[in-house]
């Protein structure tokens, strides 16, 4: 380290989370109502990127009613969805049917993750003992012996040692952390990456179809009210040959799959307006280290099949505020105690990764690797369009995934 990196500033809490995400903003919370000294480190300067899923699953929403704040948020300009329904080889498809649900949100709210970050960062701001801070990277970790002790981490002003008791990595599938701390990953694959981009919308476009597939391509949209926000889907590492036919070559596609697309396409100039989102699913089988604690995509990267990975990540979080807030009054829980936390997410984790293997295998690279004969409609899609009871099962597996969580972690007298 060279002397002006070397840091000359310090703070000591109890708990440090790094990453300011769905699984970091909702740990925080979490932690900040029980009442402990937490600070969550987030390297940007605000949460508005473009990319974020933005799929509040009934999970979710369930959580928030639990917390008393699902009034709020639900005042947030958002869209619902009940019906996934989409264009197969042009054949319409149902794939799920959320109508079906016994649950009190029987919806998908579609809303840009920066409006859920931003409102849970707000309502954070009660809780004394929770503090957030942005442009903050957390760079290595602190030790002392085996035991992590806190992170480094760069902020405007210069270094700054963070001391803890505990420090949760929700840094996502790019965790630094992860990676300073030594874990292995276990690499599962998946065939796909995304384009990301935006076309404009008119007000009076609108349309059900979210999800398209065609021989050699795939295309989900999100309507984001004055604009559609695009997920092309192609297969891994052809970014440069999708760049080689040139960008109408693309676009021409694009509007060929979804043709509401036509005038809004025009937003897309070159390919600096298309950002490549690499997709992965891997897992650790170690979660903890002394002192230290993974969840979210640190621990588990999510691809986005069922845009489920953000609904995971909060479920995460609750579990650990649910397992450890009590011990964590006290200090720093043993390794053991820590890794109740990967003994009681693992199963979930693993279900959903195999579900989302199963639909990367059987539907995804059989559209993108295909050629261009016509598309079939997998057996079991046409079996849930046609029999719409069977339209609850993916629908219950989207909404509340497997083993939900509910807030059990106790909220701390009002100081
Ligand atoms: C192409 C694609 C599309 C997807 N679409 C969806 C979808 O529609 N719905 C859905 O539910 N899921 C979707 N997912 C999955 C979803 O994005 C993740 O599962 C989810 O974001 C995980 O949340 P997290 O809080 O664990 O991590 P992240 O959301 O990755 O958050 C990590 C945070 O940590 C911050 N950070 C990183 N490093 C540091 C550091 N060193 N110091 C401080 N801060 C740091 C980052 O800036 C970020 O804010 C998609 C994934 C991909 C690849």
């Amino acid at each position: 380290m060279t002397s002006d990196q070397q840091s000359n500033r310090t703070m000591k809490v109890r708990c440090c989370i790094v990453g300011g995400g769905p699984a970091g903003m909702m740990l925080g919370y979490l932690l900040g109502r029980a009442g402990i000294e937490v600070v969550v480190l987030e390297k940007h300067a605000d949460f508005f990127r473009d990319f974020r899923g933005d799929t509040v699953h009934p999970s979710t929403l369930q959580v928030m009613d639990e917390l008393g704040l699902i009034d709020g948020f639900l005042k947030l300009p958002h869209q619902r969805l009940q019906k996934m329904d989409g264009l197969f080889g042009g054949t319409p498809v149902r794939i799920a049917d959320l109508s079906r649900l016994h649950t009190k949100y029987p919806f998908i709210a579609f809303m840009p993750q920066w409006d859920f970050l931003n409102f849970l960062r707000e309502a954070g701001r009660r809780f004394t003992s929770l503090k957030v801070m942005m442009s903050t990277e957390a760079v290595d970790l602190i030790r002392r012996g085996e035991t992590v002790a806190g992170v480094r981490a760069r902020t405007p002003e210069g270094i700054i040692d963070i001391e803890a008791d505990l420090t949760i990595a929700c840094d996502g599938r790019h965790s630094t952390v992860r990676e300073r701390a030594g874990l292995a990953v276990e690499e599962i694959g998946a065939p796909m990456d995304v384009l990301w981009f935006r076309a404009g919308r008119r007000p009076d476009e609108t349309e059900n179809v979210f999800a398209r597939v065609e021989p050699g391509k795939m295309m989900i949209t999100f309507d984001r009210g004055d604009y559609w926000q695009c997920a092309y889907v192609i297969a891994k590492g052809q970014f440069d040959a999708v760049k080689a036919r040139g960008l109408t070559a693309l676009l021409d596609d694009v509007v060929r799959m979804a043709p509401i697309l036509k005038s809004g396409i025009a937003d897309v100039k070159s390919f600096d307006d298309i950002k490549l989102l690499t997709v992965a699913i891997n897992r650790l089988t170690r979660w903890t280290r002394p002192g230290l604690l993974l969840i979210g995509d640190a621990a588990h990267a999510m691809s986005p099949v069922g845009g489920v990975g953000v609904n995971l990540a909060v479920q995460d979080a609750v579990a650990t505020a649910n397992l450890l807030a009590d011990e964590l009054q006290h200090g720093c829980p043993s390794e053991n105690e820590l890794d109740a936390v990967r003994r009681r997410r693992e199963f979930p984790v693993k279900m959903t990764q195999r579900m989302q293997v199963v639909v990367q295998n059987n539907i995804i690279s059989g559209a993108l690797l295909g050629s261009d004969r016509p598309l079939k409609v997998p057996l079991i899609v046409r079996l849930i369009t046609a029999l719409p009871w069977l339209q609850g099962i993916p629908a219950r597996l989207l909404a509340l995934g497997v083993r939900p969580e509910h807030v059990q972690s106790k909220a701390a007298p009002p100081s």
